[in-house]
C-alpha cells in the first residue's frame, strides 16, 4: 500500500471514475439550494436530490464529487470514536437510472485494491441479508474471500426515509486488529470496538416505497455511493484515527500549541482537542459559505460549534481567544483544494473573532449561573426553565448546558425546556401583533371570489379600462356601495400594482357610470387575486365598465426607490462583501427600506462610498430592462435571487445597464437616469447580524437636501454669519466660551484665597483648641475641602468647619490637626451632628469628613454649634 496525501486520494478517486465516463462535479455549497427539508449538506448526494427524484435533467447520468459535508447528528461521537467529525469531505459516484450493481462492486473492488493497493486481508463487505443479487456479484465479479462478505440487516444495509425512493445497500470495512473475524458476532463486534470501520457505502436505490409500505420496483434504479475521504487517509496513511492523517495532524498541532495542552498523554485531553480541531474546520466553512451566528437554524449550527470548540479551550485550562489560530491552521489545510477559504479569510476570522468575544463576555457569569444551578438541584433532573434562561439570557446553546451537567450525571428537563422556548415564540408573536392580510376591519374579505384571475396591465400602463366584477363591504358582496362607503372590488384586469415583494400597493381612482371611487390601497389576497381598496366619493359604485387611473406621481416616486433598491443591494456587495445578501425591504412613496446581513455597523466611510456607488450609476442614465426566463437561466446570468423565496418556472429578471440583475416581481423606472439623487438617511441594526439602511431619491432627495439647507441658514442666522462661514465662527465661538469658562474658574480660585485670608481672622479660641469656622460662597465640594486645608494649613493645631450653599444644596467640611484627633477629637461624628442640623447626614475619618443638607437656611445654625460640641 502506497502512502497517499489525502488529496492524492481525492485526486484519484475522480480521475478513477472520470474514467469510467463520470463528469466530476464541485461540491456544492454547504447551505443547500431550493431545498427546504435539509439544514446542512450532510451527503454527496444531499446536492442531487433533484436528479434522482427526477425535478431535474442531470447533466450527465453518471457523475462523481467530493462534497463538502457537515453531519451534527454526529458531534457526541468527535473525538471519542477514530472515524467521526462534524465536518468531512465524502467522494461519491452516482448514476441515475444508468449502471447498477454489476458495474459499481467490481469498480468499488478496483479501486480500493489496484488504484488505492489495499491489502485485500484487510477488508471486508457487507451486503443486506436479502440482496442475493449484491452478494453473488461480490463473489462472483471480484476475489474477496466469500467467506468476509457479511449478511446484515435493516438497520445497517438498508437506505430509506419514509416513503419515496429506497434500497439495500453494501458497504466496505477495512480491519485493523488481529482476530480472525469468523462470524456475523465477530463482525459486529469488531465495528462496535471501532477496530473494523465501514469507509464506503455503496447505496442501491431500486425501489419506490408507497405510503401502503408496499416496496415497488424502479424501472431505473439508481447508485449512490459515499467514501470518508478522512476515513480512507487513515486507512492509507496507517494511522489511528481521522485525526492524524496529514490534514488534520496539524490542526491538532497546532490546538496543543496554543493550548499548551499535550496530545496522546490523557483520553479526555485528547478528546477536547480533536474537537476543537474539528469544530474549527465546520466554523471556517460553514462561514465560508455565507452562515452567520443566530439562535436559529443553520446559524444556530455555528453557534453551537463555536461555544463548544470555545468552551473545550477553558476545558484544557486556555482562557483567551485562540479560534482564529486553530482557524489559520485549517486554511493551511484546506486552502488549496478550496480556495474560497484563503478568499473569505478576513471575513471569517472577524466573524469567529466578535462571536468568540461575545461568547466569552456572557460565558463567565452563565457558568457562574449554572453552577449555583447545578447546586441547587436536587436529584438528577436540572431544571428546563434554568436551561432555558441560560439559553435566553446567557447564550449558553441547551447542548452545552446538557454536556457540563452530563458531567455530573444529571440530565436536562426537555419538556420544560420546550415550554419555555414554545411560551418565548408566542410572546414575540403577540408583541408584532397578528392581523389579517388587509387589516384588522377585513372580515369580509373571506367572501372575495377567489376564481377570478385578475390580469396587471402596470408594467407598462397606468392607466385603464376594465371591468369591475364583484364589489364588497366588510360583511359581503353587495350590489352598490355607496358614497361615503369604504370596500373591496375585484376587476378582470387592471394597472394597480398589488403590495409585494416590499413595493407597496398602488393608488389611485377608479371612475365608473356614475360613481367615482378613491383607491386607497391595493393588495394581494391569500391566492394572489388582486384587490382594490377602495372608498366611494360620488355616486354608487357597483360592477361594470369603469376606467383605472393609478396615481402616477406616487407611482413614479415608489419606482424610483425601487430601482434604488436594486442598486443599492448590488453596491453593498461591492463595498462590504458578497456575504451581503438581502434580509427584507420595504419600497414607499417618499423612501426605501432595505435589511441586509452584516455582522457590524457601517463606517461612515463605507455609506459614503455606497452612495457614491449608486449615484455613479444613476448618473450613467442606464436602461432598466426585464426579460422572462427559466429559474436555471437566471441563475446562470448570476441575477441575485433569495433562494429560500418560492420563484416559479418563470421568472422575470430584471436588470440595471451592467451593474444589477435580479429577480423581481416589481415595477421600475425605464431608466436609472429618473432616480435622481440617491441619499442614505440612516444605517443601523435592526437584529444580531441584520442591518437596516434607509434611504431616499428624486423629489424627495430634493426636500431633504432643502431641509438641511433650511437648518443650515437658520443656524447661521443665530450666529449672525453666513452659510459658508459657519464653521470657523462655530470654532471661533466655541473658543470664545472655553476662555470664559477658564477666566470664571479664575476668579472663583481667588474668591476663595480671599475667604481664606478673611476667616483667619477670626480665629476662635475654644478650650484651648483653636476653631475657624464660617459659611463660604460659589464653590462646590471639591473646592470647599480644599478651602479647609488651606486653613488648617496656617492654623498648624486646630479645628476648621466650613459650609457653602452649592446649586440649591448645603455642603460641610470638616478637618481636625493630627494632635486634636490623637486627643479624641472626631471629624466624622462632628459633622454628623452638624449635618442633621440642615436636613442632612454624612460622616468620615477622625481627621476629615463631609456632608450634605437640605436646608440653605439652616447653614449658619449648624456651623455654629460646633462650639458646644467642642465645650461639651
Ligand atoms: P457510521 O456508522 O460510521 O457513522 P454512516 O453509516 O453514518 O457511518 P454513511 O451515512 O453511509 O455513514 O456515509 C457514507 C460514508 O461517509 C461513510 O462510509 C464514511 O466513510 C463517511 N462518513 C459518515 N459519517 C462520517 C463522519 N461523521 N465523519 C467522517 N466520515 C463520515
Ligand atoms: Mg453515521
Amino acid at each position: 500500500m502506497e502512502k497517499l496525501t489525502t488529496s492524492e486520494i481525492r485526486q484519484k478517486y475522480l480521475d478513477f471514475f472520470k474514467s469510467k465516463g463520470h463528469l466530476i462535479l464541485d461540491s456544492a455549497p454547504l447551505v443547500p439550494k431550493d431545498d427546504k427539508s435539509l439544514l446542512l449538506i450532510n451527503a454527496g448526494m444531499a446536492p442531487l436530490k433533484p436528479y434522482f427524484t427526477g425535478v431535474k435533467v442531470p447533466p450527465s447520468k453518471r457523475v462523481a464529487s467530493c462534497q463538502k459535508c457537515i453531519r451534527t447528528g454526529d458531534i457526541d461521537n468527535v473525538g471519542r470514536t477514530k472515524r467521526h467529525a462534524t465536518f468531512f469531505e465524502m467522494l461519491g459516484n452516482f448514476s441515475f437510472g444508468d449502471y447498477f450493481k454489476n458495474e459499481i462492486i467490481p469498480w468499488a473492488w478496483e479501486f480500493v485494491t489496484e488504484v488505492l493497493k489495499i491489502d485485500k486481508s484487510k477488508l471486508y463487505a457487507t451486503v443486506y441479508f436479502e440482496d442475493e443479487e449484491a452478494f453473488e456479484i461480490w463473489k462472483n465479479k471480484t476475489d474477496i474471500n466469500p467467506e468476509r462478505i457479511f449478511r446484515l440487516g435493516k438497520e445497517d444495509n438498508f437506505w430509506e426515509i419514509g416513503v419515496g425512493p429506497c434500497g439495500p445497500c453494501s458497504e466496505i470495512h477495512y480491519y485493523r486488529g488481529n482476530e480472525e473475524i469468523k462470524t456475523v458476532e465477530d463482525f459486529i463486534a469488531a465495528a462496535d470496538q471501532d477496530e473494523m470501520t465501514e469507509f464506503w457505502n455503496l447505496v442501491f436505490t431500486q425501489f419506490d416505497k408507497d405510503e401502503a409500505g408496499n416496496y415497488n420496483k424502479l424501472a431505473h434504479p439508481n447508485i449512490d455511493t459515499g467514501m470518508g475521504l478522512e476515513r480512507m487517509a487513515t486507512i492509507i496513511q496507517g494511522v489511528d484515527s481521522i485525526f492524524e492523517i496529514d490534514i488534520l495532524k496539524n490542526i491538532i498541532k497546532r490546538a496543543t500549541e496554543v493550548t499548551g495542552a499535550k496530545y496522546g498523554v490523557d483520553k479526555e485531553t485528547d478528546v477536547s482537542l480533536r474537537i476543537i480541531a474539528d469544530h474549527a474546520k465546520s466554523l471556517a466553512f460553514l462561514i465560508g459559505d455565507g452562515v452567520l451566528p443566530s439562535n436559529e437554524g443553520r446559524g444556530y449550527v455555528l453557534r453551537r460549534l463555536l461555544r463548544r470548540a470555545a468552551r473545550h479551550g477553558r476545558v484544557l485550562g486556555y482562557k483567551g481567544l485562540f479560534l482564529n489560530k486553530i482557524v489559520e491552521a485549517v486554511m493551511d489545510s484546506y486552502g488549496d483544494a478550496y480556495p474560497t477559504l484563503i478568499e473569505r479569510k478576513d471575513y471569517i476570522f472577524k466573524i469567529i473573532d466578535m462571536e468568540e468575544k461575545k461568547f466569552h463576555e456572557t460565558l463567565d457569569s452563565g457558568m457562574d449561573l449554572l453552577l449555583s444551578f447545578i447546586d441547587d438541584t436536587e436529584g438528577k433532573v436540572f431544571s428546563g426553565e434554568n436551561a432555558f434562561k441560560l439559553y435566553d439570557t446567557y447564550g449558553f446553546p441547551l447542548e452545552l448546558t446538557e454536556e457540563i451537567i452530563a458531567e455530573k450525571g444529571m440530565s436536562v428537563d426537555l419538556e420544560a425546556f420546550k415550554r419555555e422556548m414554545l411560551d418565548q415564540k408566542t410572546r414575540a408573536r403577540a408583541a408584532r401583533g397578528e392581523s389579517s392580510y388587509m387589516g384588522s376591519n377585513a372580515s369580509g374579505i373571506d367572501a372575495l371570489d377567489e376564481s377570478v384571475v385578475t390580469e396587471f396591465l402596470g408594467y407598462s400602463a397606468t392607466s385603464s379600462e376594465g371591468i369591475v366584477l364583484h364589489v364588497y363591504h366588510d360583511d359581503g358582496e353587495v350590489e352598490e356601495l355607496n358614497a361615503g362607503s369604504k370596500g373591496y372590488v375585484v376587476v378582470d384586469k387592471t394597472p394597480f400594482y398589488a403590495e409585494m415583494g416590499g413595493q407597496v400597493g398602488d393608488i389611485g381612482e377608479i371612475i365608473g357610470d356614475g360613481y367615482k371611487a378613491k383607491v386607497l390601497d391595493t393588495k394581494k389576497s391569500k391566492n394572489g387575486n388582486v384587490v382594490h381598496i377602495v372608498e366611494v366619493t360620488e355616486g354608487n359604485m357597483k360592477a361594470g365598465i369603469a376606467s383605472f387611473n393609478v396615481d402616477n406621481s406616487t407611482r413614479k416616486s415608489i419606482e424610483r426607490n425601487h430601482t434604488a433598491t436594486h442598486i443599492l443591494h448590488k453596491a453593498l456587495k461591492v463595498v462590504l462583501g458578497s456575504h451581503v445578501n438581502q434580509a427584507g425591504s420595504l419600497v414607499l412613496k417618499d423612501k426605501l427600506r432595505f435589511d441586509f446581513n452584516h455582522f457590524e455597523a457601517m463606517t461612515a466611510e463605507e455609506i459614503l462610498q455606497v452612495e457614491e456607488i449608486v449615484n455613479e450609476e444613476v448618473l450613467k442614465a442606464s436602461p432598466v430592462q426585464t426579460k422572462i426566463m427559466s429559474m436555471n437561466e437566471a441563475k446562470s446570468t448570476g441575477a441575485m435571487a433569495l433562494f429560500d423565496e418560492k420563484y416559479g418556472d418563470e421568472v422575470r429578471v430584471l436588470s440595471v445597464g451592467e451593474f444589477s440583475k435580479e429577480l423581481c416581481g416589481g415595477t421600475h423606472v425605464k431608466n436609472s437616469g429618473e432616480i435622481g439623487m440617491f441619499k442614505i438617511t440612516s444605517e443601523a441594526g435592526i437584529a444580531s447580524g441584520v442591518r437596516r439602511i434607509e434611504a431616499v431619491t428624486g423629489m424627495n432627495s430634493y426636500a431633504l437636501f432643502n431641509e438641511r439647507d433650511r437648518i443650515l441658514q437658520g443656524a447661521a442666522d443665530l450666529l449672525k454669519t453666513g452659510r459658508n462661514d459657519l464653521m470657523t465662527k462655530i470654532t471661533s465661538t466655541l473658543t470664545e466660551i472655553k476662555a470664559a469658562h477658564k477666566e470664571i474658574e479664575e476668579i472663583r480660585k481667588t474668591n476663595s484665597l480671599g475667604y481664606v485670608e478673611e476667616l483667619l481672622k477670626n480665629i476662635e479660641n475654644v478650650n484651648g483648641i483653636s476653631l475657624v469656622k464660617g459659611e463660604v460662597k460659589d464653590v462646590d465640594m471639591a473646592g470647599l475641602r480644599d478651602l479647609t486645608e488651606k486653613i488648617l494649613d496656617k492654623l498648624q493645631s486646630g479645628v476648621v468647619v466650613l459650609g457653602a450653599e452649592h446649586e440649591g444644596k448645603v455642603n460641610f467640611s470638616v478637618m481636625i490637626s493630627k494632635d486634636l484627633v490623637k486627643k479624641g477629637l472626631h471629624a466624622g461624628k462632628m459633622i454628623k451632628e452638624i449635618a442633621a442640623i440642615a436636613g442632612g447626614g454624612g460622616g468620615g475619618r477622625p481627621d476629615m469628613a463631609q456632608a450634605g443638607g437640605k436646608n440653605a437656611d439652616k447653614l449658619n445654625e449648624a456651623i455654629n454649634i460646633v462650639n458646644s460640641l467642642l465645650t461639651a
